[in-house]
């Protein structure tokens, strides 16, 4: 009885706080089903780092693989506060994408994670709300600039270049540059991400773009030597939309920058605000925190 009087009052206090502060969980989408990348391990962990974050139930849709039938994949987008998109492949049918576009352009929330900004090169409306992307035949620079920062300020840069490289995958800082942002809200200036791709010369009509963290390239590992765009938010129509670059493997998706902000960015496109906290595990300036 002692014991009982102890623990349950504990359990009932801590259950009745997370009660009164939770807000209604935010539906959430991923789509996947083809992707250059490992979307059958990354999908499950985009889920439950979601799910973690306490305010998202999330389901997922699967569109068929290459060469398959597209016109069955119809996933009613209108049901959810954000989708998130780890796709990276044929194009949806025309009906799919126009049913996208009007769920963005009405309020809807977008998350494009890692080589979700190479899909779609030839649809026009995607490109408007990833605002960047890379490889996949944009080859030339007539598929819009590159997004650099420089001397506090974004910069396009226009002349000719492939879009879309990267170096070996190593740690890497970013720098952020917008702290009044919800998502960057809280975060330290300057964190290190655990080993990952870093893109560079992504390019696209950049249009409704704010930086949120960018990060420097370096030439000794195939990069341009700029400071590159790898979170970024962007307007479309009354939709937002994050665009995170990280996260090319489930060891890159262990940092607990990549989790912070795949949270935020997450929630913030879904609602506007950020209610997440940052973690206290959060990396520094100089070490990467990662959870197994
Ligand atoms: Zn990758």
């Amino acid at each position: 009885m002692h014991i009982r009087r102890i623990l349950i009052p504990a359990i009932a206090l801590f259950m009745l706080h997370s009660l009164a502060v939770a807000a209604p969980p935010l539906r959430a989408l991923i789509v996947d089903g083809q992707n250059n990348h490992a979307w059958k391990e990354t999908t499950p962990v985009l889920k439950r780092l979601l799910e973690q974050s306490g305010r998202f139930t999330v389901e997922v849709a699967t569109a068929p693989a290459k060469g398959q039938d597209m016109s069955g994949f119809q996933p009613d987008f209108s049901k959810y506060a954000v989708v998130v998109s780890n796709y990276n492949g044929e194009p949806w049918s025309a009906q799919t994408q126009a049913a996208f576009e009007q769920y963005v352009k009405n309020g809807g929330g977008f998350v494009s994670y890692h080589a979700a900004d190479n899909s779609f090169p030839q649809w026009k409306e995607y490109s408007l709300m990833t605002a960047v992307g890379g490889w996949e035949n944009r080859t030339t620079e007539k598929f819009g600039p590159r997004v650099r920062y420089k001397d506090g300020k974004v910069v396009l840069d226009s002349s000719p270049a492939r879009c879309g490289n990267h170096g070996a995958r190593l740690p890497f800082q970013v720098v952020m540059r917008d702290a009044k942002n919800p998502i960057a809200k809280g975060l330290p200036p300057e964190w290190t991400h655990a080993a990952d791709e870093l893109y560079d010369s992504l390019c696209g009509p950049a249009e409704s773009l704010t930086v949120l963290g960018t990060a420097h390239s370096e030439p000794s590992n195939h990069g341009t030597g700029e400071e590159e765009p790898m979170l970024m938010t962007i307007r479309y129509g009354k939709g937002r939309v994050f665009h995170t670059t990280l996260g090319h493997d489930v060891a890159a998706m262990q940092c607990v920058g990549f989790i912070t902000t795949l949270q935020r960015g997450a929630e913030w496109a879904a609602t506007g605000k950020v209610t997440v906290k940052v973690p206290k595990d959060f990396p520094t300036a100089t070490s990467a925190s990662v959870r197994k």
